[in-house]
């Protein structure tokens, strides 16, 4: 069964298949046309029970920007989860959330369903995120106006894990972050570099090794290349002190 997503959003125009420019394209759109994945948008705003359909209001204690309000939220996510038999697991976008890692990706990708609110403005009213207990997920040490790009990156990244999404050739096994197929201790390394045709160019050669058609050598060169390339650009990703040699 498809995994199914839901993104919670003021903009579900986001989110739609129509639009080529996000996920109406690449390897999310083929997952979805194979019955792999699935996603529904909901506005926030249809719950919201201002007759204005207002999802957001001025801060208590003041300050600058709009805090959006529990009561839309709540509403929403109680409605959206009712949609399927299947238990959500909830998750809220925040600069403040746990780093999104591919380990946490791969967690992520085991789950049949998981609903995504996006926040806009300052952010959602703190007592509602309580209520919701929703794992809260960053993508990165920065802010955007938003959550739907950051939901858009956590689906990404989940649904090329979906078993059948992803073709033999482009296997997600040797990307970055993976644990590299190949290494016996079994580290998360990142990606060796990566040649195609032509031969040479601008005078410079692929690396000979690349043109052996030794499976076995081949092989040996890109792990040692995974492993270089970790040591010298992200020596953290190493769970010992071996980065530091
Ligand atoms: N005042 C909030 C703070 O400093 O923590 C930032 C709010 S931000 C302008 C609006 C929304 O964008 C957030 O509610 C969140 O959904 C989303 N967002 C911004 N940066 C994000 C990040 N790094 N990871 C995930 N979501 C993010």
């Amino acid at each position: 069964m498809a995994i199914r997503f839901d993104i919670l959003t003021t903009f579900p125009e986001m989110f739609s298949e129509l639009s080529p420019a996000a996920m109406g394209v690449s390897i999310p759109a083929r997952a979805r046309k194979a019955g792999l994945a699935e996603w529904h948008a909901t506005d926030i705003r249809s719950y919201s029970k201002d007759k204005h359909r207002k999802t957001d209001e001025r801060p208590f204690g003041g300050g600058p920007g709009m805090v959006m309000m529990c009561q839309p939220v709540w509403d929403a996510v109680m409605a959206v989860e009712g949609l399927d038999a299947r238990p959500a697991t909830r998750i809220l976008l925040t600069p403040q959330g746990v780093p999104l890692k591919q380990g946490l990706v791969e967690e992520l990708a085991k789950k049949e369903r998981l609903l995504l609110i996006a926040g806009h403005y300052e952010g959602i009213d703190e007592r509602v995120i309580q209520k919701l207990a929703p794992m809260e997920i960053s993508i990165g040490d920065y802010v955007l106006s938003g959550g739907e790009l950051a939901a858009m990156v956590l689906m990404d990244a989940v649904i090329r894990l979906i078993p059948g999404v992803l073709g033999d050739d482009e296997s997600a096994g040797s990307d970055s972050f993976g644990v590299a197929s190949g290494d016996r201790e079994g580290r998360r390394l990142l990606d060796c570099p990566h040649y195609t045709r032509p031969r040479e160019w601008e005078g410079m050669e692929v690396p000979e090794v690349l043109m052996s058609g030794d499976h076995g050598r081949i092989a040996k060169w890109r792990l040692e290349r995974m492993v270089e390339r970790t040591r010298e650009r992200r020596p953290d990703l190493f769970p010992n002190k071996e980065g530091e040699k």
